[in-house]
């Protein structure tokens, strides 16, 4: 499992001062540094490698699958040591994060002769520059460029009685976005699901509280800090000091738990940065019931940006998702795990792919354009806090020159609607000399890193073409020496080479070395080397050369380093333009990838309203029907009308869905759910009409599914979740039950599933869709007036069941699970024997004890949210209900015997 270290704790009790006086003066600093930085593992710089001592490196030797080697002793035993060498330091590091580890980065601060020219004993100069923890990542190699990825901090205020409330603020420092909300405590599971934030920050109070540490726990990297991080009283000043102004007023309005969890969340970066400051945006407040209820569950269940086994492969997301750019694919992410309940924002994003629908020749070109647009605003992150590269300026650049191209794209749409107009006018924003200065810095061919040089373009600065010629001149003058210095020893096959320990040098086959180790070449040649197939020597002259040579590619590096740091800070400069521009090409992005999906599969122009319709024509499952189109099947459409029934205007409909197992019961209830997620996350739907009044909360609850993983029955998660509806569901909630109350005994489940639905119907009046085995339910549709029965058709074709995936009022008959057994190859004796048990067990028609049962269900007795628990009727009592529901004119004569047995049992048994 994943370490969970406290994080920055009290300083370890480590380096006791008496075992420190004898440790050598590095060590020293090792465990000084080591200290101050308790709970990570501490990348200490050693020239091209970075080591791990002690704990440390037993820890990442095992985690990364390196070699445990030793150096020195310390208190009498040997030091445990590992390193990673620097140039691949980045995939160890994504490995060790992976495995929930944070690593504390320290590095050389001074040139190694720097230290020594101080004295023998003295030691180079060391600082952490960076702690890297999953939430504060920036580096593409450790991120996935179509996620983002998010420090999120929680802080509490307080409430009476259980009321506490949280603010919640989210960072993603990669692309500089960053939220705020509040939510209550019995919100927080699903708004952290929706967040799927890489790396948590709270109180150690908070962590450790009994009703939020469990939520808490439920993810990997949770870091309890000191309260002091989440103190409410300095947080504003902390905002502004980031932020560089004087009162927060101006950029953001927030709560104050907003502002502090906000504030937390920024002092954490500052930290974890070591001082380096991405430019955030202003933190953007997220208003209450703004964004669709999705519980954790649900999502899972829906499948929306994962499959249940945990692919984004199968998801609604992966589905559709057709946009080109990864900025793109993070803006869809967010906006699918995040519906809105605003109908007019739900309509600007709407009318916006609605233009791109209408416009297939804008829409690709625009396409084309972001597809050679690169990743803007993690390029820009990077370049802030000091870990770019040259190919990061040139992402800037080109990024500039895609916002023209997309700019004389779009004036061609005859009037944009606003979601286009606020692209264009962001788009417009960066300063197009930038991008040429640029252009006139950046040479053709960029090396990933600033570290060697070589990225500026030859004419940009005179200083710098200079010392390059100078340096290249030096390197000419040694090419003619070797042509000179073959001539004069009369060695034909005299090079002159360069390698990083010796420089450069002169080389000849070893036949040749004596020669030259012989007066009178001896004394211009002087010995270096003797390998076994050449010798190798130098000259004063060489030396000189070689001297200038170093010196001018110095001074070269020194001055492109420097006009490096001038684009970054022009750059960082104009962050606010460049990261408006960025936004503006995620939504172009999303927006034109859903007219394409929508144009190339058919769906259409949801209406979405203030009302409580809910009325589908021609829907389908948008994964399922990929699916099949890839293996050549037709899906089958299907209508679903939850609408409230006219004249009662107040609530939906209920339809209770029967049908044998694989009829597509469950295709059927998703895809509706589906269809009024995508619609108010701003996406056309696979439909061939369909009108959604807003829905506030989603609902989806799968019949047993195993949650084994969290050690609870399956039965018992069911039933938790189905409570969690039946307590929160409102009439605006779209409440999706498949197979309730399969996870029990049968009379139990059918028990449960039937005064669910009716809890559902009385109580939460909110559009429903329940999909059930249970015949005997479609009984109720008699008594409440908004429960309609459908059924998934199957024809019976000699023996065998034929699907027809075609949903019609009315209700199965019998679930055909044996005709399915038969099907997945149960053997013929087996189904040969059920058939029969069956035909013993319908014959006591269970269906007539229910029709009896909702004959005479007494719906004032259903109880209501408000009221308590009724106490349950005496036996008398039960006895006079049970005569009471008694026909006898409408009886058998075999019912009415029924009926007697079942009466006698109702008596007291002693
Ligand atoms: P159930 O819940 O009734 O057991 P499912 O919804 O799991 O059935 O559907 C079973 C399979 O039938 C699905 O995997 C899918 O391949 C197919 N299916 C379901 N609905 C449709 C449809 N409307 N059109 C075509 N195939 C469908
Ligand atoms: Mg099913």
């Amino acid at each position: 499992m994943t370490v969970q270290p406290t994080f920055p704790a009290s300083p370890s009790a480590e380096p006791a001062a008496e075992a420190t006086a004898r440790v050598t003066p590095m060590m020293e600093q090792y465990l000084e540094i080591k200290a101050a930085n308790p709970g990570l593992l501490l990348f200490y710089r050693m020239g091209d490698f970075y080591e791990l001592f002690f704990e440390d490196a037993e820890i990442a030797s095992r985690a990364l699958g390196i070699m445990l080697t030793k150096r020195g002793r310390h208190q009498g035993a040997d030091i445990p040591m590992c390193g990673v060498p620097v140039e691949r330091a980045d995939d160890y590091l994504h490995r060790l994060i992976a495995q929930g580890f944070r690593v504390a980065v320290c590095e050389q601060m001074e040139d190694p002769a720097a230290a020594r020219a101080r004295g023998a004993k003295s030691v180079v100069r060391r600082d952490v520059v960076r702690l890297v923890t999953p939430g504060t990542l920036t580096e593409d190699t450790l991120l996935d460029a179509r996620a983002n990825n998010y420090l999120l901090a929680i802080a509490r205020l307080r409430g009476s009685a259980g009321g506490d409330r949280l603010g919640l603020a989210w960072i993603d420092i990669s692309t500089c976005e960053f939220f705020v909300t509040e939510c209550s405590g019995g919100e927080l599971a699903a708004t952290l699901s929706r967040i799927n934030p890489n790396e948590i920050i709270v109180t150690d109070a908070l962590y450790s509280d009994g009703d939020i540490g469990p939520i808490l726990r439920e993810w990997p990297a949770v870091t309890p800090l000191t309260r002091d991080v989440f103190d409410s009283a300095t947080a504003e000043r902390r905002l502004c000091d980031y932020f560089a102004v004087a009162t927060m007023d101006g950029l953001a309005s927030m709560s104050r738990l907003e502002a502090s969890a906000a504030a937390a969340a920024v002092t954490y970066i500052d930290r974890t940065q070591v001082g380096k400051r991405p430019p955030l945006s202003p933190p953007a407040r997220e208003a209450a019931g703004s964004i669709m209820a999705i519980d954790p569950a649900t999502r899972a269940n829906l499948e929306l940006t994962r499959t249940l086994s945990g692919d984004r492969r199968g998801s609604l997301l992966d589905a559709i998702d057709s946009t080109v750019t990864s900025a793109g694919s993070r803006l869809l992410a967010q906006r699918l795990a995040a519906p809105l309940t605003d109908s007019a924002a739900i309509a600007r994003r709407l009318d916006a792919v609605a233009a791109f629908v209408a416009d297939s020749g804008i829409r690709e070109d625009v396409r084309a354009t972001l597809r050679s647009a690169p990743d803007l605003s993690r390029a820009l992150a990077r370049l802030s806090v000091g870990r770019g590269g040259p190919r990061d300026l040139a992402g800037l650049r080109d990024a500039i020159f895609a916002a023209d191209r997309a700019l004389s794209q779009l004036a061609r749409m005859d009037e944009a609607p606003q979601e286009i107009a606020a692209t264009i006018a962001a788009l417009g924003r960066p300063s197009r000399e930038l991008a040429r200065e640029y252009e006139r810095a950046l040479a053709e061919q960029l090396p990933l890193l600033k570290r060697d040089g070589g990225f500026v373009r030859e004419g940009y600065e005179a200083a710098l073409d200079e010392a390059r010629n100078l340096r290249d001149a030096s390197r000419l003058v040694v090419a003619s020496m070797q042509a000179r210095y073959a001539e004069d020893t009369g060695v034909k096959g005299l090079k002159i080479r360069h390698n990083n320990v010796l420089g450069y040098f002169v080389e000849v086959t070893a036949q040749h070395g004596d020669k030259l180790m012989s007066p009178p070449l001896n004394a211009i040649f002087i010995h270096r080397q003797t390998l076994a197939g050449q010798v190798r020597f130098t000259t004063a002259e060489l030396g000189e050369i070689e001297a200038k040579i170093a010196n001018a590619g110095d001074r070269a590096l020194a001055l492109e380093l420097e006009i490096f740091e001038r684009l970054c800070a022009m750059a960082v400069a104009a962050s606010e333009d460049l990261r408006a521009a960025a936004h503006a090409f995620a939504v172009l992005d999303v927006t034109t990838a859903l007219a394409k999906r929508a144009s190339d599969d058919n769906y259409v122009r949801p209406e979405v309203d203030g009302s409580l319709s809910f009325a589908v024509e021609g829907g389908r499952h948008p994964v399922v029907e990929q699916a099949l189109k890839r293996e050549g099947q037709p899906f089958i459409a299907n209508a679903c009308d939850l609408s409230p029934v006219p004249p009662q205007q107040s609530s939906g409909q209920i339809w209770l869905v029967t049908g044998p197992n694989m009829a597509g019961k469950s295709t059927f209830l998703r895809q509706n759910a589906l269809i009024a997620l995508l619609a108010q996350a701003g996406s056309f739907v696979p439909a061939s009409r369909a009108r959604i009044g807003i829905v506030d909360r989603l609902f989806s609850r799968v019949g047993a599914a195993d949650d084994l993983a969290r050690g609870r029955s399956t039965f018992m998660v069911e039933m938790v979740e189905t409570a969690v509806i039946l307590n929160q569901a409102s009439e605006r909630s779209l409440v999706i039950l498949d197979e309730i109350g399969r996870g029990t005994a049968t009379f139990d489940g059918l028990s449960i599933a039937w005064a669910a639905i009716e809890h559902l119907h009385e109580v939460n009046c909110c559009r429903a869709l329940f999909a059930t085995h249970y015949h005997e339910l479609t009984a109720l549709s008699a008594k409440l007036p908004r429960l309609f029965n459908a059924t998934v058709r199957v024809k019976e074709w000699q023996g065998n069941v034929v699907f027809l995936h075609e949903v019609l009022p009315g209700s199965a008959d019998r679930s055909y699970g044996i005709q399915v057994a038969k099907l997945a190859g149960l053997p013929a004796s087996v189904i040969a024997r059920a058939k029969s048990v069956l035909a013993k067990l319908e014959a006591q028609d269970r269906g007539q004890t229910a029709r009896a049962l909702a004959d005479d269900l007494p719906l004032f007795a259903v109880p209501s949210r408000a009221s308590a628990d009724p106490a349950p009727p005496s036996e008398a009592e039960q006895l006079v209900e049970a005569l009471e529901a008694l026909h006898p004119d409408e009886m058998s004569p075999r019912e009415a015997l029924e009926a007697l047995y079942a009466l006698k049992a109702k008596l007291p048994k002693d």
